[in-house]
């Protein structure tokens, strides 16, 4: 059989087998796995309507439509998978817990929830200053986004977990990626204001997470706190009160006076038991997510990290979502240099080369080397997802609506740590001015604007936004020469009032109707010459020729859009008629015209944008 061709260029053949190739593969990376000139697949692509080079990474689905092609199933691999694979090449298995006789009980990790101004913050301060170990003046001194505290359960001293970032976005992302870490959740709502948008949200977080909940009333030192009517309407929610038979705990409390704040993480603990196995295996090289990343001047990049299962020691190698180093030092809550960190603690580690993402997993490996291996690799798989979705691909089909299609704006945020620069993607994304742009952040990090962000922005509209934070090296350069915007910005509002306006800079015009005029027609002529003729009387406005039209009969539209392509007063062929006068005029070659009818007349004028 000869091999198939497409515009005379003869493909090589598969029969049927299947292809792996990471997401962004470019076609010398295809070439390669089925032995072929890569030379040849661009032509293929090229006689298939797409235009690539060779090394450039190419979208998922130009990749299996040139395997189809070719009879080869291409299975584009997710960067899960991927990672799982690179890690599998490492002999290394993430959320592998090792040999169960090891396993030991673990401290439960919780998240505390709710509406805004319900009191989550004041809540975790509360159970942070109460936390005062023996001996020490202030208790909790450090903000690292997490910290522990000792309760005593029935004479048994028992730790507690708590992430300690603001808002909820922190648990957000992290479950987005899949690294559930949160056991419990704690969900706050005032007695004095009553369940509301943002503790249904929290409520479906985490149930669909299956995570437990634990509810705070709070607030129930503030006159007319009704906490029986909390309890009411969470049973809407499957959230039932152990009192009213259900299965949830619920803690009358206030923050502020801290009343009843043992009882909450009693509360807490006796959930975790009933719920909850929780147990994890410290003998092994600690696993775990990341839970807040910034840049410090003078210690450099600093990650606290939540260790899930193993111990965290100093002087391990670490490699956490791309960021890869050895653990210099290691600080708790307390501002104290710890040495190792069991399963549920949280640590702040020092000595990593560069900033981790919330939500990004880490672990220990063997070598230096290792990690540096892995987290190169992970570099490097990003940017080419990147790049391959930023090139859209445009077919004959497609190019229609590739003319019509909605402007976009892309974006790349840099700033100085992991919380600020999600809460600026976030307002950003929920910025909305119409359908016809649109916001894409392309890249996202921690850290000085690089040459290799700017190298990321050099297609059209990229905005390069740097938060509190300045480009670094050639980045500068490179960006003046390649005609690349940077925009520095320390107010996140100032970040998003700017952004709006560009967004708002890049819609284009709009048109609405505006009435020129209503005729009533008053007889009706038929002509060789013009066709039919409507003798009408202008009722307001004035009637212009070349003006749009429509046609009414009974108040019913009967036809649109018609010229008015003759318009004369007696004999003579005149540009408008006004309002009181008599004049006679045609709708092109419409012809159903009769006695009473109503003829509109309207014009689109541009409409200014609010
Ligand atoms: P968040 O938005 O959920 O973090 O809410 P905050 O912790 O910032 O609390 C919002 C406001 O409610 C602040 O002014 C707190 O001082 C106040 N607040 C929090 N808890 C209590 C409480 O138990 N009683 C009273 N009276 N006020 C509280």
């Amino acid at each position: 059989m000869q091999a198939p061709s497409v515009g005379g260029v003869r493909l090589p053949k598969g029969s049927g087998e299947t292809i792996r190739l990471p997401r962004g593969a470019s076609l010398t990376d295809f070439a390669e796995k089925i032995n072929a000139n890569p030379a040849s697949l661009v032509q293929v692509l090229f006689h298939l309507g797409e235009m690539v080079t060779a090394t450039a990474s190419v979208a998922d689905e130009v990749l299996e439509l040139l395997g189809n092609e070719m009879n080869y199933n291409v299975q584009v691999v997710s960067p899960e998978e991927e990672d799982r694979e690179l890690l599998d090449s490492f002999d290394i298995s993430f959320g592998d817990e090792g040999d169960e006789e090891d396993w030991a009980v673990r401290p439960p990790v919780v998240t505390i929830m709710g509406h805004v101004d319900h009191g989550k913050t004041r809540l975790l301060d509360t159970i942070r200053k109460a936390n005062v170990r023996e001996g020490e003046a202030g208790g909790i001194t450090q903000h690292i986004g997490a910290y522990q505290v000792q309760t005593e359960l029935e004479g048994i001293e028992r730790p507690i977990t708590f992430i300690d970032t603001p808002g909820h976005e922190a648990f957000t992302a992290m479950r987005a990626r899949g690294a559930k870490s949160t056991d419990i959740a704690v969900i706050v709502v005032a007695a004095d204001d009553g369940v509301m948008p943002q503790t249904v949200e929290a409520i479906n977080h985490a149930q669909a997470a299956d995570v437990p909940i634990v509810v705070a009333v709070n607030k129930i030192d503030v006159e007319g706190a009704n906490p029986s009517k909390i309890r009411q309407q969470l049973t809407e929610y499957n959230l039932v009160a152990e009192e009213y038979g259900g299965d949830t705990m619920f803690v009358d409390i206030s923050a502020k006076q801290g009343t009843n704040i043992d009882q909450l993480l009693e509360a807490i603990l006796l959930t975790a038991d009933a719920a909850l196995d929780l147990r994890a295996n410290p003998n092994m090289e600690a696993q775990g997510v990341t839970i807040e990343g910034h840049l410090d001047r003078g210690r450099g990049p600093v990650a606290t990290v939540l260790v899930q299962r193993g111990t965290l020691r100093v002087g391990d190698s670490l490699v956490a979502g791309d960021a890869s180093g050895r653990v210099r030092r290691m600080v708790d809550e307390h501002g104290e240099d710890v040495t190792e960190a069991l399963p549920s603690r949280p640590v702040q580690v020092i000595g990593l080369t560069s900033v981790p993402g919330a939500g990004d997993t880490f672990l220990v490996v063997d070598e230096d080397r290792v990690a540096r291996q892995i987290a190169d690799r992970r570099r490097a798989r990003e940017r080419n997802a990147e790049l391959a979705s930023r090139r859209k691909r445009v077919s004959l089909e497609d190019l229609d609506a590739a003319l019509k299609e909605t402007s976009t704006l892309n974006l790349i945020i840099k700033g100085d740590n992991s919380g600020t620069v999600e809460a600026l993607e976030d307002a950003l994304m929920k910025l909305d001015v119409g359908e016809d742009v649109d916001l894409r952040v392309i890249h996202r990090g921690v850290g000085g604007i690089t040459e290799g962000d700017i190298n990321l922005a050099i297609a059209d509209n990229v905005i390069v936004m740097g938060f509190n934070v300045r480009a670094e090296g050639k980045a500068t350069e490179l960006a003046n020469r390649e005609g690349v915007e940077i925009r520095y910005y320390s107010v996140i509002y100032q970040a998003i009032e700017e952004i709006e306006q560009a967004l708002k800079g890049m819609l284009k015009p709009e048109y609405e109707e505006v009435e020129l005029g209503r005729a009533e027609v008053r007889e009706v002529f038929k002509s060789s010459k013009f066709g039919t003729i409507a003798g009408c009387l202008v009722m307001n406005g004035e009637i212009r020729r070349n003006a749009r039209g429509r046609l009414l009969r009974d108040s019913v539209v009967i036809a649109e859009n018609l010229p008015i392509s003759s318009l004369r007063r007696f004999k003579d062929d005149v540009v408008e008629v006004r309002e009181g006068f008599e004049c006679g005029l045609t709708l092109g070659t419409y012809s159903d015209i009769k006695v009473d009818d109503v003829i509109e007349t309207f014009e689109m004028r541009e409409k200014p944008r609010a």
